[in-house]
């Protein structure tokens, strides 16, 4: 997209498109915002959250980053943006849902099974926050899939380590949801905690609940004890 081009839609956003929204976003600024769902998600560009879920202004509280991560709660307290974006959701706005979405084709579950470039020290180390979930297997279709969805669940797991999350889920005020979307179909795929399965929303009981214990695969294997 040329730079001049950007500046045109920035106009016709506001020209266009923003005064239907106009009492919307005075309200949300007058009364503040009041977002139920966390909404962790892949930075990929093919992942639209507000077009999955038919969220408007004031919904979501949005999270986005290389794979659709969760730091661990090590107590490093260092910059860690999503962390710190969990503790506000959470402790602030008091969302009652925490979606992680991953998503086929993942960019960063691809890296896991690859290289990257030797610059990129942080995205080397940001890595590392899927490697529990590949697989000892040859880089294939299949396999990027189930890692896909290994991950979402590994980072469920993580973030049941922070208290105020587990705190919430404990007592009933926090469901998770564990999301793997198929760009190519369109359809969400929900993980459901009883059978370990990702199931396609079409077919899910519900989109996803928790709390999570430990992840068993088919074959028997703990992801995460
Ligand atoms: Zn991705």
């Amino acid at each position: 997209m040329p730079d001049d081009e950007l500046l045109q839609r920035l106009r016709r956003f506001h020209l266009d498109a923003f005064p239907q929204y106009r009492e919307q976003f005075q309200t949300l600024v007058s009364q503040g915002q009041n977002p139920t769902t966390l909404f962790i998600g892949c930075s990929d560009s093919r992942l639209v959250p507000y077009l999955l879920t038919g969220a408007g202004p004031g919904e979501l509280f949005l999270v986005r980053n290389v794979g659709a991560f969760v730091p661990p709660y090590d107590g490093s307290y260092g910059h860690h943006g999503t962390a710190a974006a969990i503790e506000f959701a959470v402790l602030s706005l008091h969302v009652s849902r925490i979606v992680v979405c991953g998503h086929s084709h993942c960019g960063a579950i691809k890296a896991l099974y690859g290289e990257v470039s030797p610059e990129a020290r942080n995205l080397q180390r940001w890595l590392d926050l899927g490697r529990e979930a590949v697989l000892p297997v040859q880089c294939c279709p299949e396999a990027l899939r189930r890692t896909e969805q290994r991950a979402v669940v590994l980072q469920l797991e993580r973030l049941m380590d922070y208290p105020m999350v587990r705190r919430g889920v404990e007592e009933g005020r926090i469901t998770l949801h564990g999301w793997h979307y198929v760009i190519e179909d369109g359809e969400v795929h929900v993980f459901d905690v009883r059978t370990g399965d990702f199931v396609a929303a079409s077919k899910a009981d519900s989109s996803g609940t928790g709390p999570y214990p430990p992840y068993v695969e088919h074959d028997g294997q703990v992801l995460v004890d």
